[in-house]
């Protein structure tokens, strides 16, 4: 493997967190409590914590200096004006909803823009969001390539829409009956595969024409502003703050996750265009976020969130963050371990199908890889297929994704090679006695969003 590829951490430590590894005994003692469900451990328990990047980033010096610099009024927060004017220089939104996290921006905008009965599409669905759509009476299509859907397959721009498909439906529904196209930059479940822009131009092109409008998921925008510049053709020369602009260009507006690429522990917004749907979301954030001027956000979240997005458009930064995947991703290929190809931007997802082909799907070879994988090392990793899937709404019967893997998700600025190095050991270690890992079933099975509270034993 050739290391110089990889930049070393263009960053210095000035802060740190102690973590401890217990004992294997006790890691299997710690995994039957939970319910063989790695969201049920406790942190404490847990040596190298994969689970999500979400909201576990560093902090900057600057952004926690900026949390000392906090306008706590109720009304009209300083903060709240320096979140919107970044907000508009870096994405080019006009209008600004703060929210608590992603999801309240998600659940704003499907209030705000689906009525019931019409079709919401969206290159793959992602948990939360297709929440909330099918909570306020829309129906999810997806329409992400199929591609997307064949885990080894490497190639690139996996997240792309597939347009004909997307033709297709406004041909047989009727554009008046789409509430919207959602389209996700990177696609998560899809293994953080980006988009390219030819895509989304392409899909506003399409849209514009049945006067449909396109709301992007803009959670992992700047990872997927990378993969643009380090692949597509005309961005090499680019910044990626100039990538991101242009990609949204093409948008109506936005839902975003600001524990993401914002680099913050907590917030999230939603960025419009369009005034009177500004308005719309306005009157509603009151009601189930907070003010307009900070909804759930204190003065000291919104500061850091502003400063977390403008240092998420350093190259180095996300040069970094992109490489250390990478690199996780390729010293597991080296050994053989099937991942899904290529490596996408926030995670390297290990396709459970054929890490574990001896189990059934309703055995759920991810949720069980994922529980072997914490008594293996301790390191502590998340479902990503039948069970994060849920069942049909209508026909109570489990959705059965073809993509049936196991998250390794990096948070940003938090761990370095050498915590790779004994990641990637952990999983190695484990692929070489696979088939001591046994099917799990259900003992408990929460209604909605099942995969954060259920819970399971052996088979
Ligand atoms: C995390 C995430 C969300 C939801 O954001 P929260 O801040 O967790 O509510 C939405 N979309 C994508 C792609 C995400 O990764």
């Amino acid at each position: 493997m050739d290391i110089s590829k990889y930049p070393a951490e263009p960053f210095r430590i000035k802060s740190v967190e102690t973590v401890k590894m217990i004992s294997k005994e006790e890691r299997e003692k710690v995994i039957k409590e939970a319910g063989y469900n790695t969201f049920l451990i406790d942190s404490e328990d847990v040596y190298i914590d994969l689970l999500t990047d979400s909201g576990t980033n560093a902090m900057s010096d600057k952004q926690w200096a900026g949390m000392m610099q906090g306008d706590e009024a109720y009304a009209g927060s300083k903060n709240f004006k320096h979140l919107e004017e970044t907000v508009r220089e870096v994405f080019g939104f006009p209008y600004l909803v703060p929210t608590h996290q992603g999801r309240g921006a998600e659940n704003l905008l499907s209030k705000i823009a689906i009525k019931p009965g019409q079709y919401v599409p969206g290159n793959m669905y992602f948990t939360t969001t297709r929440y909330h759509q099918e909570a306020n009476g829309g129906i999810f299509v997806d329409i992400i390539r199929d591609e997307a859907h064949d885990a080894g397959l490497d190639i690139p721009f996996k997240g792309d829409i597939d347009l004909n498909k997307l033709e297709k439906l406004i041909e047989e529904k009727g554009a008046e009956n789409i509430a919207y196209v959602c389209l996700a930059v990177t696609v998560n479940l899809a293994g953080g595969q980006p988009v390219s822009m030819a895509n989304m131009k392409a899909v506003r092109e399409l849209t514009k024409k049945h006067g449909i409008k396109v709301f992007y998921d803009a959670t992992r925008c700047v990872e997927n502003a990378y993969f643009i510049k380090e692949q597509e053709e005309g961005y090499k020369d680019k910044s990626i703050q100039e990538i991101v602009k242009e990609m949204f260009s093409y948008s109506d507006g936005a839902t975003m996750s600001g524990k993401k690429d914002g680099i913050v522990n907590i917030g999230g917004f939603l960025a419009l265009r369009d005034e009177d749907l500004f308005l719309e979301a306005k009157e509603l954030v009151v009601v189930f976020e907070g003010m307009p001027s900070y909804g759930g956000m204190t003065g000291r979240d919104m500061e850091a969130l502003a400063i977390g997005l403008k240092e998420s458009m350093q190259f180095e930064y996300i040069q970094h963050r992109i490489l250390q995947v990478r690199y996780l991703g390729e010293k597991l290929k080296e050994a053989g371990v099937p991942i899904i190809e290529p490596v996408g931007g926030h995670a390297v997802f290990l396709d459970a199908r054929r890490f574990c082909p001896h189990l059934d799907q309703e055995e759920f070879p991810a949720q069980a890889l994922a529980a072997n994988l914490y008594v293996e090392s301790g390191v502590r990793s998340m479902e990503r297929g039948i069970v994060s899937a849920g069942r049909d709404i209508n026909t109570g019967e489990n959705h059965k994704p073809k993509l049936e893997t196991v998250r390794l998700t990096i948070p940003r600025r938090v761990y370095t090679y050498r915590h790779m190095d004994l990641v990637a050991d952990a999983v190695i270690n484990l692929y070489k006695h696979k088939e001591d890992i046994k099917g799990l079933r259900f003992v408990y099975e929460p209604k909605q969003l099942r995969f954060f509270t259920a819970r399971f034993e052996e088979i």
